[in-house]
């Protein structure tokens, strides 16, 4: 039986650590604050908002969401962004995606300034990451499965990691913060021939395709630690999640295992607030 990677444990000990910075900072007088922005009603964004809210509300960061009726346009999209960009009590900003038809998403992102960027939606921070010079935060999920990974002590140096998925939001930043840690870094794609053979290979295997229970039990060997990023609708139980990975036959194969629901998207938000903590600290330190 596999070790479970429970996300749980992992998020306490981040929204601790930014419970102790955020008091800190309120001694001081400074409240750290995000600045949720988005567009319309999506059903998901709602669910995701009401999520950030609670995990703010937790860690002392002040929640404020600006929602925007889908008729605002690019123009009014943008003059809240830079407002937003703009306003020196607001730590960070996140933008909620997709944005309704219509709207330019990359020309919205490029006003968030680096140092509010918490998600890392603008290519800037994305730059950085991947260049490794300068200051930017990496997408929540991708620092998630790091920390995870950090937390349960799996060892990265030197090791055979195949991330499957190359998005910006997971796998490519991903690749980068596993290169940082000397890590030897496969992406596979859906155009990779034989991919049960090259997870097999790795030591660690994080799937982030984005497909209810795709890895089988003849993508794992024994010994390896498997991380499972997708968030899927399960189909053999409708109304739940699933991941990416078919636990049950998986969890008998491997040496650990992080689990859906429970796993690395339970640590997602605590990073998050992490970043605005972290993004606050800084500013207070340049005033
Ligand atoms: P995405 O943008 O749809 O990317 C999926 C990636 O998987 C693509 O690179 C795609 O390859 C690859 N892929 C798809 N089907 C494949 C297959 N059959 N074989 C091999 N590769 C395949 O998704 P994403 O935003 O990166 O998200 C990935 C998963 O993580 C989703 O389930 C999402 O819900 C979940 N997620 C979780 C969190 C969290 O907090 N835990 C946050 C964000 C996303 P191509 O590039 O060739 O198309």
């Amino acid at each position: 039986m596999a070790i479970v990677l429970s996300g749980k444990e992992v998020a306490a000990k981040i929204n601790q650590e930014t419970k102790e910075k955020t008091d800190q900072l309120r001694q001081k007088n400074i409240i750290p604050r995000l600045q949720i922005i988005r567009v319309g009603e999506r059903t998901d964004d709602v669910y995701y908002q009401k999520s950030l809210e609670k995990a703010c509300e937790a860690t002392g960061i002040d929640c404020s969401v600006k929602v925007l009726d889908e008729q605002i346009g690019q123009k009014g999209l943008e003059e809240q962004l830079t407002k937003a960009a703009d306003d020196p009590l607001i730590h960070g900003i996140l933008l909620f995606s997709p944005l309704p038809k219509g709207y330019d998403l990359a020309a919205a992102v490029s006003l968030i300034p680096v140092a509010k960027d918490v998600d890392c939606l603008n290519p800037l921070s994305s730059g950085a990451i991947f260049t490794g010079c300068g200051d930017a935060y990496p997408p929540c999920t991708a620092a998630a499965v790091m920390e995870m990974l950090k937390f349960y002590g799996a060892e990265l140096e030197g090791r055979a990691v195949t991330i499957v998925g190359r998005s910006l939001v997971v796998g490519k930043p991903l690749a980068m913060l596993l290169l940082a840690q000397n890590a030897t870094v496969t992406i596979a794609h859906s155009y990779s021939e034989d991919l049960p053979a090259i997870c097999r290979r790795a030591d660690v295997v994080i799937a982030a395709a984005g497909r209810a229970k795709m890895f089988r039990g003849n993508f794992f060997t024994p010994g390896q630690v498997a991380i499972d990023v997708g968030i899927n609708d399960d189909p053999d139980n409708p109304g739940h999640i699933c991941g990416d990975i078919e636990y049950e036959t998986a969890e008998q194969i491997v040496a650990a295992i992080s689990p859906v629901p429970g796993g690395v998207g339970s640590i997602t938000s605590a990073i998050l607030c992490a970043h605005v903590a972290d993004a606050c600290s800084k500013s207070s330190e340049q005033d």
